[in-house]
């Protein structure tokens, strides 16, 4: 990413941009094609509102956290009728009131849902939630999957999601900056009548621009799509299973050591790429103390859990070494130091089991 950068209409680049796309059409599971934004995470999540929509259509929207809140504001604010799904924070989502939820609206045009709800370190069991859509409306099921891709299983064509979105600071490693998006056939048809206003995110033309040109629409920001490529590139080489392992083992290595601390854990249905446990003391000085005194950086709660946990990431890059300095400094600061060896037993066999990787 520090290399030369490349002009965004060259041959040379133009061989490192088709590489990202299918490289990204791998990670989707999704023979469909990925178009990249020039933007944060949630400009591909507008875009899915814009691209799926017309003004006055009806879309259910599942919110269990800030992230899922964020979708709604945004549907509502193109002037979609939404109906919000409430789920209290961190509770599993029951399927059946799922189903019981779609068949209230029935001429619903569109089901917007998280696959991992970060603000509450959530995952959501979305194949079986696609194949409710299928079953009982014509809906297109689109998902943020930001959070998700690259640590829990998503299988884009074979799940029937209709849209499927993802950004690249989480589990694609590279700085904030670039979202991506794709959508399914039925998608696409809908994209084609929908009529709200878009110009940056009229995903048409920048499919055009992909296919017909081998190009961005706009100019493309050119180290981050080299860096996206070389991540990309890693994760084929490793496996995207293994990849997904590496997520799932340090996962159930935060729970555990959050357990021998007594913190429990604050989510029913835990996601492998973020951990949220719950904290004795006040969630937001336990970070400062850890950022400051430490050097690392973790989050705190968002909104109504603002103060009451702490949220571990754990997608992409994290070595070993680097979760045991997080237990190491956090027991030391709960005044449980005589609890790190146990912890570092238990964890440390499983960590060093699980592919890493980028190895150091
Ligand atoms: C990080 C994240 C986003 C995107 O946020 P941006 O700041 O726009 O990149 C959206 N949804 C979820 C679930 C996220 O974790």
């Amino acid at each position: 990413m520090s290399g030369k950068v490349l002009h965004h209409r060259t041959p040379e680049f133009e061989k490192i941009l088709r590489e990202a796309w299918s490289g990204l059409q791998q990670v989707f599971a999704t023979a469909q094609p990925v178009q990249i934004i020039a933007g944060s995470g949630s400009a591909a999540m507008e875009a899915a509102v814009v691209n799926l929509l017309s003004a006055g259509d009806e879309a259910l929207v599942v919110v269990s956290g800030k992230f899922g809140e964020r979708w709604a504001e945004m549907a509502e604010r193109y002037g979609v009728r939404v109906t919000r799904w409430s789920i209290p924070w961190g509770k599993k989502l029951d399927l059946s009131e799922f189903e019981r939820q779609l068949r209230l609206i029935p001429n619903c045009k569109a089901v917007f849902s998280q696959v991992c709800e970060t603000s509450t370190a959530t995952i959501h069991p979305v194949k079986e939630m696609s194949e409710i859509v299928r079953k009982n409306s014509q809906a297109l099921f689109a998902v943020d999957a930001i959070s998700a891709i690259g640590c829990a299983m998503l299988e884009m064509d074979k799940w029937g999601i209709d849209c499927v979105v993802a950004g690249s600071q989480k589990a694609f490693m590279i700085p904030a900056g670039l979202s991506f998006i794709a959508f399914s056939e039925r998608a696409w048809e809908a994209q084609a009548k929908s009529n709200l206003p878009k110009f940056y995110f009229d995903m048409a033309l920048e499919k055009k621009a992909n296919t017909q040109r081998f190009e961005t629409h706009f100019s493309t920001p050119v180290p981050l799509v080299t860096g996206l490529r070389q991540v990309l590139a890693q994760m084929q080489k490793v496996g995207l299973d293994k990849v997904r392992l590496r997520s799932e083992a340090l996962a159930i290595a935060t729970r555990e050591g959050g357990e021998l601390l007594g913190l429990k854990v604050f989510s029913e249905t835990p996601s492998p790429s973020v951990t949220a446990l719950i904290t004795p003391t006040d969630s937001g000085s336990l970070r400062e103390i850890l950022e400051l005194d430490h050097g690392i950086t973790v989050m705190g709660g968002q909104d109504q859990q603002k103060g009451k946990i702490l949220r571990i990431g754990h997608m992409g890059d994290i070595q070993d070494e680097d979760l045991l300095a997080f237990f190491e400094a956090l027991s030391e600061i709960l005044e449980k130091k005589d609890i790190f060896p146990q912890i570092k037993a238990k964890i440390l066999p499983q960590l060093q089991a699980a592919p890493v990787l980028f190895p150091r």
